[in-house]
């Protein structure tokens, strides 16, 4: 060996596996050279290192400026303030009438314009999506290649294709996520191949990359539209409503590619047959290319079609085909599994075949792809005309922000909302003009309306890949009804959503103020006057008092500013809570005597001073990255409430005693040891509080903690019912619980209930746990009730089992006290039915 090819190993020997664009591309074609290739901008070759977000987006900027074909839209940014970006890849021509292009597939859905189109002259609407989970990377890596591939492509193949179609590519659905595992690999790159799988470089650490900034799974928020890059994406997806969007994702290491269809049986009701024939017809085009480079895959196992928050079934509901794509991950740039050496090249060149071989599919089923989607909309017109539900009206009386938040997630999917303008009885409830709003049915998001609303109860397979119901309105805790007839008249159609505005009813006052508890943000408010030093109570009785408008009732849970005894002044004390109102929009009412007309009187021993949460939040191995997240931005983002994150590993080593409230998410807490355990119980009996959600109660009491005393799940089944082999799995997997939706009952008296006014609420469950009520009945203020399923799957063994089960139980500990709570009360940042159960325990 020559000195000069030593060198020049070793000056590449970082690159091991990695491969040059021919490894990737068509060879049968040329390639403009004004287009920059990929390693140009970004200095390294495809597959070499993994892409991070930034280099990715200087390479589609790039290519965008080089490029006729292309037109790159910022559509908005994440959390972290990444740019998330849509590149619009068609013809010269047709981008010179894209507007027109894009107004005419709308019209598509719209059953007064359609049947005059030519569906033989419209190009058809495609879009790939790459990576929502930020560490599945082949997808993300692979629009490297595609996108220069669409710009740099010369001849007929590639004329015809894109005068034929408009291609929408997402080349980062979760940015924050991508560079978080990019930086992750990268930095655990060696120069030698190491492709043992107990490397660091394939085993991230918590909580991974998966997940946006706050840990949320935006493969589930498609529908909730909670996280930013959601609610920016949909900007795009309903401008245009794609024929096909792809959803390219990885999988176990061990195992090959899945492409859709899934399992036939696991396809939500209401998607029509016809979607999943062309699903099939578009399978056959990946088949084909796969097969040509020598991959392995399968398909109708495993995945389904069932939650329309998911990138692959949001389309379904919409005319389009979404297809989900599950590429076996290397992780890290080349690992050793049972199939051989998994290389990310590899990974990424069987992401860039069927993002390929979709293109294909959509030139070549154009016309059946656009007719479907005239088809789908026609026949939604005509399901909505005689479906015998006209119209939902929803509305809370009390808490005008939970309303705004659901109107403007509606909003977000293009759904008409009209205000109500009559006073309306239905189903044993009053919906007021002013505080409740008018859904109809016949419009062309029938179908998504009908399932934000619907309750479901049967299904055709008892397995599922996410939850099997989410009822919007009772996951927000918001009365609703459906109505039988439209009323003669509604008010208008809800433009624009109307934040709530905060005032201060009477203005100022030398005496107290008093604000209820009902607002989703009256927490917000509390803890913005705790911080600027207010002493602040809450009233554990109701009383009566006269404000300017005329008497008030203020129930249990209503908090009370005095205005003597702080150390500020009425002004400014005035000042402050009329800041704190208009940030907030909650309605606080000056009072000018301290007795009241009726009920305790302002001085009454029975207003108790709150506590200001100091937070201490587990997180760590063994605690549910998810959870974590829901939990984190429910105080930071809605409720601006600070915490402090802390993993279970460390907290031997730190002292806890600065902190007032513990909250363990959901999780194992496989890594708190004995000595953890203890200083946890010894501050416990100092008079700390802990919030334990799901198995962290498990864990508690386990560790001898609590008392609380939880039913076996029945996981295991039946063991006197002979089962086929091959039949177990599916009867274990039928006892899961995937998520559905429970009746409980409240003890509005209680303070963990301060803040509802209604005697039952709904609950979301996803787990096997049925906690027994505790002994002392005033210490378990939620509890499920006789016959609680109100929508979802549930398990025939856990029908008896379920009735009365605690929900909330508090077991008072020395000083202190643990709060045990046996489901999730923060579910993926749209279930604000449960949110009061959990921030009355910072508080109260
Ligand atoms: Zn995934």
């Amino acid at each position: 060996m020559n000195r000069i090819l030593l060198i020049l190993m070793l000056a590449f020997s970082f690159s091991a596996f990695a491969q040059p664009l021919s490894y990737y591309l068509p060879t049968s074609v040329t390639y403009n050279s004004s287009i920059p290739a990929p390693k140009e901008i970004v200095g390294h070759e495809v597959g070499e290192w993994h892409i991070t977000h930034d280099r990715l987006v200087n390479y589609m900027k790039a290519v965008d400026a080089a490029s006729d074909r292309v037109t790159l839209k910022v559509t908005g940014t994440t959390h972290e303030g990444r740019q998330q970006l849509a590149l619009f890849i068609t013809s010269a021509a047709n981008h010179a009438k894209l507007e027109t292009i894009r107004q005419q597939h709308i019209h598509l859905q719209d059953p007064t314009k359609n049947a005059s189109l030519n569906v033989t002259e419209m190009p058809a609407v495609v879009w790939i999506g790459c990576s929502i989970h930020g560490n599945e990377p082949s997808g993300a890596n692979m629009s490297l290649l595609l996108i220069y591939y669409l710009a740099a492509a010369q001849g007929a193949q590639i004329d015809e294709l894109l005068s034929n179609t408009v291609i929408i590519l997402d080349p980062s659905f979760n940015p924050d996520g991508l560079n978080r595992f990019a930086s992750w690999v990268n930095t655990h790159k060696s120069a030698t191949s190491v492709t043992d799988p107990n490397a660091s470089e394939f085993n991230e650490v918590w909580p991974g990359g998966r997940t946006n900034h706050y840990w949320f799974d935006l493969n589930r928020d498609w529908l909730p539209a909670q996280q930013p890059e959601s609610q920016n994406r949909l900007k795009i997806f309903h401008d245009w409503r794609p024929n096909i969007l792809t959803d390219h994702h990885e999988m176990g290491s061990n195992s090959t590619f899945f492409f859709q269809p899934g399992v036939p049986s696991r396809v939500n009701p209401n998607t029509p047959k016809k979607n999943q024939e062309l699903t099939g017809a578009i399978g056959n085009y990946h088949a084909k290319f796969l097969d040509s480079i020598g991959s392995f895959y399968f398909t109708k196992e495993g995945y389904d079609d069932f939650y329309y928050g998911k990138g692959s079934t949001f389309p379904d509901i919409h005319g389009g085909i979404g297809i989900l794509f599950e590429q076996a991950s290397s992780r890290g740039h080349a690992q050793q599994t049972e199939n051989g050496l998994l290389t990310f090249p590899f990974t990424v060149r069987n992401q860039f075949t069927t993002a390929l071989s979709t293109l294909e599919a959509a030139r070549n089923l154009r016309k059946d792809l656009l007719s479907y989607q005239r088809e789908f909309y026609n026949n939604v017109k005509q399901e909505a005309t005689t479906t015998s539900v006209k119209a939902y009206v929803f509305g809370d009386a009390f808490d005008q922000s939970r309303n705004a938040l659901f109107i403007e997630m509606m909003k977000r999917h293009k759904i008409e909302v009209f205000e109500n303008k009559q006073s309306l009885d239905a189903d044993g409830k009053t919906f007021s003009a002013g505080s409740s709003w008018i859904v109809p049915t016949n419009q062309s998001q029938y179908k998504l309306v009908k399932t934000i609303f619907e309750k479901t109860l049967r299904y055709e397979d008892s397995l599922f890949y996410d939850i099997t119901s989410w009822t919007f309105p009772l996951a927000m805790g918001i009365a609703y009804a459906e109505l039988k007839s439209m009323p003669v008249s509604t008010g208008a159609m809800v433009d624009e959503v109307k934040k709530p505005v905060g005032t201060i009813i009477g203005n100022n006052s030398n005496y107290a103020y008093a604000f209820e508890w009902d607002d989703f943000y009256a927490p917000k408010l509390l803890y913005a006057l705790q911080t600027k030093g207010l002493i602040t109570k809450v009233a554990t009785q109701q009383f009566e008092s006269a404000t300017v408008n005329g008497k008030k009732k203020f129930t249990y849970g209503t908090i009370l500013i005095p205005v003597k005894n702080q150390n500020k002044s009425s002004e400014e004390i005035q000042k402050l809570i009329a800041n704190a109102v208009s940030a907030t929009g909650v309605q606080v009412y000056a009072l000018t005597s301290g007795l009241s007309t009726s009920g305790i009187d302002l001085g009454s021993g029975s207003f108790v001073n709150t506590r200001t949460p100091k937070i201490l939040l587990m997180g760590g191995t063994g605690v549910s990255g998810n959870d974590a997240g829901e939990i984190w931005h429910m105080l930071d983002q809605r409720m601006r409430i600070p915490s402090t994150l802390i993993e279970v590993e460390r907290l031997n080593a730190v002292s806890i005693n600065s902190y007032n409230i513990i909250i363990m998410p959901e999780g194992t807490y496989r890594n708190m040891d004995k000595a953890a355990q203890d200083k946890l119980k010894a501050w416990i009996t100092n008079g700390g509080t802990v919030l334990a959600f799901e198995n962290a109660g498990v864990f508690l009491s386990a560790s001898g903690i609590t008392k609380t005393i939880y039913k076996a799940d029945e996981l295991k089944g039946d063991s006197t019912v002979m089962l086929a082999y091959n039949m177990r799995a599916d009867e274990t997997r039928a006892r899961e619980m995937p998520g559905s939706i429970f009746e409980a009952r409240i003890d509005m008296t209680h303070p963990i209930c301060y803040g509802y006014h209604t005697k039952t609420i709904s609950i979301f469950k996803a787990n096997t746990l049925f906690m027994d009520q505790n002994n002392n009945p005033y210490d378990s203020p939620v509890i499920l009730t006789d016959n609680p399923l109100q929508s979802g799957y549930l398990h025939k063994s856990y029908v008896d089992k379920i009735k009365n089960n605690a929900i909330v139980n508090i077991e008072n500990i020395g000083r202190g006290k643990v709060i045990t709570y046996s489901e999730n009360m923060n579910f993926r940042a749209f279930w604000f039915g449960t949110s009061k159960l959990f921030l009355n325990g910072l508080f109260f």
